[in-house]
């Protein structure tokens, strides 16, 4: 019996390769956007992760008639009034890459006194399967921020976030590691029980 296929609503594959790592369904295989080139980018013009998590999977359900899990992610610093929050990916300007916004963040929080450095990183998943039902976990990891970046792995704020109970950045960490204290692999612990459960009657109605 062919597995039931969700599209994971991302086309950035760090979060890809996360998602993989940690979350697995009996009856299901996750494809990548690699499959669906002509489906557009959602505008994510929401307030909340929540928000624009819910409005990706949804577009990509819809444009392409399967299930669809959306990340929305990003870093919340207390010290920049909870930025870049949202606009994580476009904190240094619509085309900016994890460098610029990397290079922006240190800059604005480099006068910062260390111990008031504090952030967390924020990931909400949202699952939508056709016909309309759709639901949402999260996950949160708190830290505090670097002024000069750690490490190679990872991808974006990676290099200058360091989880309490760490001396590492996330950077500095192998994947499994960082998936055991990670926003993004909370949030996939916290989607295990109903939405793997959600997942798994989903698919063995397609059967
Ligand atoms: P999104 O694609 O709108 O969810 O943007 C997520 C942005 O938040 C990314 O481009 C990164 O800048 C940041 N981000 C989210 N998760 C992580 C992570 O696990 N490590 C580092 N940066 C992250």
């Amino acid at each position: 019996m062919a597995d039931a296929v969700v599209v994971l609503a991302t086309r950035n594959p760090h979060k890809v390769d996360e998602i993989r790592d940690a979350f697995h369904v009996p009856g299901v295989t996750f494809t990548s956007m690699d499959e669906f080139p002509h489906v557009p980018e959602t505008v994510e013009d929401g307030d909340t992760f929540e928000a624009n998590a819910r409005k990706k999977a949804r577009e990509v359900c819809a444009a392409t008639g399967l299930a669809a899990l959306a990340d929305d992610s990003g870093l919340v610093v207390d010290a920049l009034g909870g930025e870049p929050g949202v606009r994580s990916a476009r904190f240094a300007g619509e085309d900016a890459d994890d460098a610029a916004n990397r290079a922006l963040l240190v800059q604005r929080i480099r006068d910062v006194p260390e111990e008031q450095r504090t952030a967390r990183f924020v990931c909400v998943l949202a699952l939508a399967l056709p016909g309309d039902l759709e639901m949402v976990v999260a996950g949160e990891c708190s830290g505090r921020i670097l002024t000069e970046e750690r490490g190679d792995g990872g991808f974006g704020y990676d290099p200058l976030f360091v989880a309490d109970s760490t001396q590492r950045t996330f950077a500095e960490m192998s994947r499994r590691e960082k998936a055991a204290l990670s926003h993004r692999g909370r949030a996939l612990v916290n989607a295990q029980d109903a939405m793997g459960r959600l997942l798994r009657e989903w698919a063995g109605r397609l059967a």
